[in-house]
């Protein structure tokens, strides 16, 4: 036998009976976000390799171990996107996007990490992300709250926990690197291998481990908060004053980081307790020096991605009730000869009734197992087209999911003996 192929470890499939969840929030998303004015860009999956390696950081996990980078068939070096913020930056200033500010954009679509596959962690996972150029201002900061918070009410999404910090200055941030990395190195013999390593590469990185066994040893390091620059407080603070008035609860959280270099600033996160260690379904930040390393004028910016496939666990869990798409009607010839008369009627069902969704009948057999096929169509209507039906114009209506019994009727009167099954 031959042997079947498999998926690639960590890429799955969006069979049918999930797709119509995706297609409801990725609207639910979109129009929220049209709301607020963003607009959609649509960027390539892959990019040069340097987009990433530029933006991104060399010593971040991203870059150190996640990407799927490889040689084309002209040597060029190439990625495939693990996040869209870098991509998006490029797009702006290769079509001079940023030359009208404010300018706020928004994506979707899939994202590849190289990690261990995990609940909540995949190889190919989807993103939405929002970027919002050309505002240093931290009511740009709470709008992008504001715009997740009315999204989370759209989705019915509940008790989600915001998590707040600031990254303060490139300089600032030194000042505090140099602290954290005096502080761990009293402590070695408490981190981990990946730690050690850290503290040389990136140590803001160590307060982001993963490991349950740090973290006593982190939460006693010193507090970013307390190194901030004089602006990047007054910034913090006005933010928090803004989302105190609108009636968002954030904690601060002083461990907060994120993986990538380029962030400072306000960063955030929306997390659940309902998926596990996965928890974050949002996370976002400042990044106002990127757009001027890849090369364009200082532009301040502030983004956030979320993860489609954790949002969907979540709804998933939170809403189970939420039926996926049916269909409306199975149209089904009684016998062989008749298909082609199936086939027209449910075409001109398809004109008078747009709404619905109409599937037909398409495989030879007796009436006894095309019913049987309606029947597991899940269709809640079929309508049967015989010779007598044919002959005096009509259809036979027979519910399929209720206890009612068939009925014939003229096409005139199809209208309203489809009103009482569907
Ligand atoms: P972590 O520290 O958990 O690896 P990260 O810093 O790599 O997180 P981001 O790059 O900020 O994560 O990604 C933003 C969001 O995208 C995450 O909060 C999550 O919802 C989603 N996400 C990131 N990586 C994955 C993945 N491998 N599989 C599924 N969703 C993911
Ligand atoms: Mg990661």
């Amino acid at each position: 036998m031959k042997k079947t192929l498999k998926a690639i470890r960590g890429m799955s499939d969006i069979l049918p009976q999930q797709s119509s969840s995706w297609t409801k929030l990725e609207h639910s998303i979109a129009s929220v976000l049209n709301l607020y004015a963003y607009r959609e860009i649509r960027l390539p999956i892959v990019e040069k390799a340097d987009v990433f390696q530029r933006s991104i950081g060399d010593q971040t996990d991203i870059v150190q171990k996640e990407m799927y980078s490889f040689a084309d068939k002209n040597g060029d070096f190439i990625t495939l996107r693990p996040e869209g913020t870098a991509g998006c930056v490029r797009a702006a200033l290769e079509n001079s996007l940023l030359q009208q500010i404010p300018q706020r954009l928004w994506y979707m679509g899939p994202m590849f990490r190289h990690e261990r596959p995990q609940r909540g962690r995949q190889r190919q996972f989807h993103q939405v992300g929002v970027e919002f150029f050309g505002s240093g201002a931290p009511e740009a900061d709470a709008e992008l709250i504001l715009l997740t918070r009315r999204l989370w009410s759209e989705l019915g999404i509940r008790d989600l926990r915001l998590e707040i910090n600031s990254l303060g200055d490139a300089n600032s941030r030194k000042q505090y690197k140099e602290k954290l990395v005096s502080y761990f190195s009293r402590h070695l013999d408490k981190l981990d291998e990946e730690s050690v390593l850290r503290l040389q590469k990136n140590p803001l990185r160590i307060l982001d481990s993963k490991n349950p066994s740090l973290r006593y040893i982190i939460s006693r390091a010193p507090s970013l908060i307390d190194s901030l620059d004089e602006q990047s407080r007054l910034h913090f603070e006005k933010f928090q004053n803004i989302l105190e008035k609108y009636g968002i609860n954030a904690v601060v959280n002083p461990r907060l980081v994120r993986g990538l270099d380029y962030y400072n600033g306000t960063v955030f996160e929306w997390i659940t307790e309902e998926l596990g260690s996965q928890g974050t379904v949002c996370a976002g930040g400042r990044y106002d020096n990127l757009v001027e390393l890849m090369g364009g004028s200082a532009v301040p910016a502030i983004g956030l991605a979320m993860g489609l496939e954790r949002l969907l666990e979540l709804q998933s869990l939170q809403n189970p009730l939420d039926a996926p798409l049916t269909t409306d009607l199975y149209i089904c010839a009684t016998e062989n000869d008749l298909d082609d008369e199936a086939l027209k009627f449910a075409e001109l069902l398809r004109d008078s009734y747009p709404h619905l969704s109409i599937q037909l009948h398409a495989s030879e057999g007796k009436l006894k197992a095309r019913l049987k096929k309606a029947d597991r169509s899940g269709a809640r209507v079929a309508i049967l087209i015989g010779e007598d039906e044919i002959r005096e114009n009509q259809v036979t209506v027979k519910p399929l999911r209720t206890r009612a019994e068939q009925t014939t009727c003229s096409i005139s009167e199809l209208e309203e003996v489809l009103g009482r099954f569907l």
